[in-house]
């Protein structure tokens, strides 16, 4: 097959795309073949005074604009992003690794979000008090916060910025990305969809170059009024230091370690398939992705078998060939990370049931892996793995099982399998996670809240709470008018 062109991205400034002053570039790697395939621009801090002066001056246009008309904008970036899809999928796939099917299913999902958020935006009410005072009026009135710093992960170029940027425009704030730079042609794509729908100059910018550095100058940035950041607990709880020093607003989605609980009376072959799949999406670089299998004793061995046997039918290839369905790593890190986490288990007395190894020698390829019998001191089960490995421990009571999927400081999603009504409500009470998903994958919608308790993070990027954190909240009252 012919290789499809990848482009060099530059920043977005004022609806322009412009090169970093001195022209600094950062090479872009393909995971799947270890080679560079373009470059992305490395902003200097004049590049971000600039970046930022845009997102000034895109938020007092754009705070004004009806939120109707804000709607049929975003709307139409929605529909831009359906009609690219293909070709932006192309893109994701060469510089984050994902099969072809999974990115184009990333950029669909996106239109999906932008237009309900498009249509939230348009049922942000205020409120009329009634006044201890019969000559006032009181008034609750929500206004945008101001322009939005956002910090987003390569794991979802396109869906990690969609979420955000979406609940910002449709309160009418003003957006800037420091997209990963890692991957960054797909989100360059996507912000190319809403410039193409007419969005004014500055309503959003795009920046790459070095994160610490950027993080360090927009956030305590006077200009800068919310953070919003998806990444790792260690970094999330250094922006959320910065933010709070700063006293801006921020919204902290972090790292998780879903666990998994297969009860006695679970459908075994629906766990299987569901949390299955769910593993092994994106490579397991999914914060919630399923990592904690605790199965009861009584089917653990034909849960095990058949988990094996799932992962031993993935196809593990270059994302963009015909029939993969598993893609490499993003990157050379998770590579070591995924090595370590399976000989920390190994030597902790874990059986390694599948997989285990790097696969051949160029790009980021690691075999599908299930560990089995796996203590609780091995890292699997304490620190996030973000790749393709699953483990698996017995139980004997449910409750057990709930208190161990509650041990880990962690609290993002959680899954369950169970026949039972009352097994179903003491998980639905019991378990400390954002979002818990009963006998079934994650479906993550843009109406359902998204977003963890504990060491996950807090706020939401799903549902009408998502918006009230890019909302300030302003009482008036008035007499004598
Ligand atoms: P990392 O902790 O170095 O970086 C995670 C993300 O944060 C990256 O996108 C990175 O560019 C960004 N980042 C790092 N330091 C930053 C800073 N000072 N300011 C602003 N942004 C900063 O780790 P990594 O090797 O890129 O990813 C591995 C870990 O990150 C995983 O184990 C996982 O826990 C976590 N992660 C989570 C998600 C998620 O969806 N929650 C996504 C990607 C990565």
């Amino acid at each position: 097959m012919t290789t499809p062109s990848y482009p060099d991205t530059r920043l977005l400034i004022a609806n322009e795309w412009i090169d970093a002053t001195g022209g600094k570039t950062i090479p872009v790697i393909n995971p799947a073949t270890g080679q560079p395939i373009g470059t992305v621009a490395h902003a200097s801090v004049a590049d971000l005074d600039r970046a930022l002066a845009a997102a000034q001056q895109g938020f007092e246009a754009w705070r004004v604009v009806p939120a109707a008309e804000r709607a049929a904008i975003m709307r139409r970036a929605a529909n831009l992003l359906r009609e690219r899809a293909g070709d932006i999928a192309r893109l994701l796939t060469q510089e984050q690794g994902k099969p072809l099917a999974e990115a184009k299913g990333e950029a669909l999902a996106g239109a999906e979000i932008i237009d309900w958020f498009a249509a939230e935006g348009m049922r942000v009410y205020g409120r009329i008090v009634p006044s201890r005072n019969p000559a006032a009026q009181q008034l609750v009135l929500k206004e945008p916060v101001g322009p939005v710093a956002a910090f987003t992960p390569w794991n979802f170029p396109i869906n990690q910025i969609v979420r955000k940027l979406s609940a910002a425009l449709t309160t009418g704030c003003s957006f800037l990305c420091k997209a990963p730079e890692e991957t960054p042609a797909s989100p360059a794509a996507l912000l190319q969809c809403f410039v193409d729908a007419g969005l004014p100059p500055g309503v959003v910018g795009l920046v790459f170059g070095d994160p610490a550095e950027i993080s360090g100058y927009l956030i305590p940035h006077p200009i800068i009024r919310k953070v919003t950041f998806t990444g790792s607990t260690p970094v999330g709880k250094q922006l959320a230091a910065l933010a709070g020093k700063h006293m801006k607003r921020a919204t902290m989605e972090l790292g998780g370690h879903a666990p998994v609980i297969v009860a006695e009376d679970a459908d075994v072959a629906l766990a299987v398939r569901a949390a299955g799949a769910a593993k092994f999406r994106n490579a397991g670089q999914v914060c919630i992705s399923p990592t904690r299998f605790l199965v009861h004793n009584a089917v653990k061995a034909e849960f095990t078998r058949a988990l094996v046997q799932h992962a031993e039918s993935l196809k593990l290839g270059d994302g963009l060939h015909e029939g993969t369905t598993l893609g490499p790593l993003a990157n050379a890190r998770r590579v070591s990370a995924m090595s370590q986490v399976v000989e920390d288990a190994r030597a902790k007395g874990a059986v390694v049931a599948t997989g285990g190894l790097r696969v051949g020698d160029t790009g980021n390829f690691f075999a599908p892996t299930i560990l089995a019998d796996v203590p609780l001191d091995a890292s699997i089960f304490n620190d996030e793995p973000f790749g393709p490995v699953a483990g698996i421990r017995g139980f004997d009571s449910l409750e057990d099982a709930i208190t161990e999927a509650n041990r880990l400081p962690y609290g993002l999603a959680g899954y369950a399998f169970t026949r039972s009504i009352k097994n179903a409500q003491l998980l639905m009470n019991r378990m400390e996670v954002g979002m818990l998903w009963i006998n079934q994958p994650a479906t993550p919608s843009a109406e359902l809240p998204f977003g963890g308790i504990k060491d996950s993070g807090y706020g939401s990027e799903g549902g009408p709470e998502a918006l009230e954190s890019y909302l300030n909240t302003k009482a008036v009252s008035m007499v004598g008018v």
